[in-house]
């Protein structure tokens, strides 16, 4: 994949996690708010309707009263009745009039004295309760007739369409309401109507009375929860946002700290400040330089000379380590291949390599890169595997050490000793040295236990014919050891520190001008 492509997910792959972060506790919150503001619309209506229908209840209960006052009186004469249905009508609040009915006809009311109507009982809900829109005397004033009926006896009760619009209009402005009588109701808006009543959008509730029949719907038109979270909860939500803002910049920090390292490193690298020193690798029998183990530096423009295992672990997580180790690798071979003849063929320039390299097979190019800047077959690149961490073994690993196998490439397990790995591994690696940790040479002239360790790590590599570097090789009474025991190669302070390029060369020149 190309890095600009890499590098532009990463992009909006961070911004989309700091958006994400910064949105999650505002959608949360708004999300717990619309349903705390959903249940207490609901409240709110119920408590209204329950409310419209208490107000309700107590008009009928007059209406009630002043019926059971008059009902004896029905089937008498009017003339004689007639003060009693007025008297009812100043005395009852809410009741416009009262009517005496005789066989379901009225005969007798509080406004006119003597009258004739016809009373349909099936207009009546419940036998007891009619809504309509206005009566001749009136047509446009809503009204509401309670009825009362025992054998031919009959009382109708009228109460003021506007009281029960009052009702309606005024116990919560917010709340729509309406009360509903058989199949018409009526609103705060004052208009009787026979269609089926609307269901609002949100919270609706039906409050039915259980006195009379009758039943209050109340309840919200649509957009009145977003409305309510404003009103409401303007407060929480600005915290809600400064709650996502902090989130998001958290976020932020954390990745900025957490990309700090990487970034330094890829700075470095467009840089160039990775360089490559060079420490000998020496024969054990003529202690002639066999070759070089190449070793990364890091010139800091601030910190000065950074030591590998300050930054390789970085460099590994990230990724950068295979550019890095590229750009080594290309140094390395513009460094080195002017001075080709002052290394004896076969000489051995090695690279380490990491767990990293081996996921995909863009190693195989850059050493044969690498092979090419050189006379074929004069230079051994040895690629230095760590026995710290293990590589398991897959379909990349077999096809990669196949073709670093083809092109020449050799392999050898560094620190061998202080991992874990076993005689497959070696095989599946194809494996041609063992460098023995450093850790093993420091035991010689230490306990006689200790020294058994190196010496059948030294018998088993001769066992499975591999080839033997010692690290770490500091005294002459090491290098004597290794020796006699019939180690190949020896590397440590010994013989030469990690060099620079300059002195690498130099001392490189000068031992091929004057062989010791
Ligand atoms: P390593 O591969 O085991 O390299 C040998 C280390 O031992 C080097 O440390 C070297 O300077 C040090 N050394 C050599 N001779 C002696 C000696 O006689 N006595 C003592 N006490 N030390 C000696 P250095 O250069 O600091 O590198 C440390 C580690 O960093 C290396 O251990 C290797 O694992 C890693 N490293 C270095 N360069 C690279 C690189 O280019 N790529 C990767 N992946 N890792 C690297
Ligand atoms: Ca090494
Ligand atoms: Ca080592």
């Amino acid at each position: 994949m190309p890095l600009t492509l890499k590098l532009t997910r990463r992009w909006t792959d961070r911004y989309a996690l700091i958006v994400l972060s910064g949105l999650l506790p505002i959608v949360l919150g708004v999300f717990i708010i619309t349903w705390q503001a959903q249940r207490s619309l609901e409240l709110l209506a119920t408590e209204t309707a329950t409310e419209a229908v208490r107000q309700f209840d107590l008009m009928l209960d007059n209406a009630s009263l002043a019926a059971d006052v008059v009902l004896p009186l029905s089937g008498q004469d009017c003339a004689q009745v007639e003060l009693a249905l007025r008297d009812q009508v100043t005395r009852r609040p809410f009741v416009r009039s009262v009517n005496l009915v005789w066989d379901n006809q009225i005969y007798c009311t509080s406004l006119f004295g003597s009258f004739k109507e016809e009373v349909i009982p099936d207009n009546y809900a419940g036998g007891a309760l009619w809504l309509l829109p206005g009566n001749p005397v009136t047509p446009d004033e809503p009204l509401l007739v309670y009825r009362e009926q025992e054998d031919h006896k009959g009382v109708l009760v009228s109460i003021y369409g506007f009281h029960l619009v009052n009702v309606l209009g005024l116990i919560n402005q917010k709340t729509q309401l309406l009360i509903q009588v058989g199949n018409r109701w009526i609103d705060r808006y004052g208009q009787v109507r026979d269609t089926p009543p609307p269901t609002f959008a949100v919270a609706n509730v039906i409050v039915p009375s259980t006195q009379f029949p009758y039943q209050v719907v109340a309840g919200f038109k649509d957009g009145v929860i977003v409305r309510h979270v404003l009103d409401e909860y303007s407060g929480f939500i600005g915290l809600l946002v400064f709650l996502g803002l902090i989130s998001a910049a958290t976020v932020q920090r954390l990745q900025k700290r957490s990309s700090a390292p990487t970034q330094e490193l890829q700075r470095g690298l467009d840089a160039a400040e990775f360089i490559p020193y060079f420490q000998p690798v020496v024969r054990g029998d003529t202690q002639q330089w066999a070759g070089a183990e190449v070793l990364m530096r890091w010139q800091h423009p601030k910190e000065g000379l950074v030591r590998p295992d300050l930054f390789i672990p970085f460099a590994e997580h990230s990724g950068l380590i295979v550019p890095m180790t590229r750009s080594l690798m290309q140094q390395t071979s513009a460094l080195l291949a002017p001075h080709v003849n002052s290394m004896s063929p076969g000489f051995h320039l090695a690279f380490n390599i990491t767990a990293r390299h081996c996921q995909d097979l863009e190693l195989i190019e850059d050493c044969r890169q690498f092979l090419n800047a050189f006379p074929e077959g004069h230079i051994n690149l040895v690629l230095e595997l760590t026995e710290r961490e293990l590589i398991i073994p897959d379909k990349t690993t077999h096809t990669l050490f196949a073709a670093l196998h083809e092109l020449g490439v050799m392999i050898a397990i560094d620190d061998f000793g202080t991992g874990h790995s076993s005689l497959s591994y070696l095989h599946d690696f194809n494996v041609d040295y063992l460098k023995i940790d450093q850790s093993f040479v420091a035991m010689i002239g230490a306990d006689a236990l200790s020294i058994h360790i190196l010496d059948s790590i030294i018998e088993l590599s001769a066992k499975l014919d591999l080839d033997v570097v010692a690290e770490g090789v500091e005294t002459e009474e090491q290098s004597r050891y290794l020796v006699s025991k019939g180690v190949d190669f020896l590397q440590g302070y010994l013989f030469a520190r990690p060099l620079t390029a300059e002195d690498f060369i130099k001392s490189l020149v000068a031992k091929h001008a004057k062989p010791d």
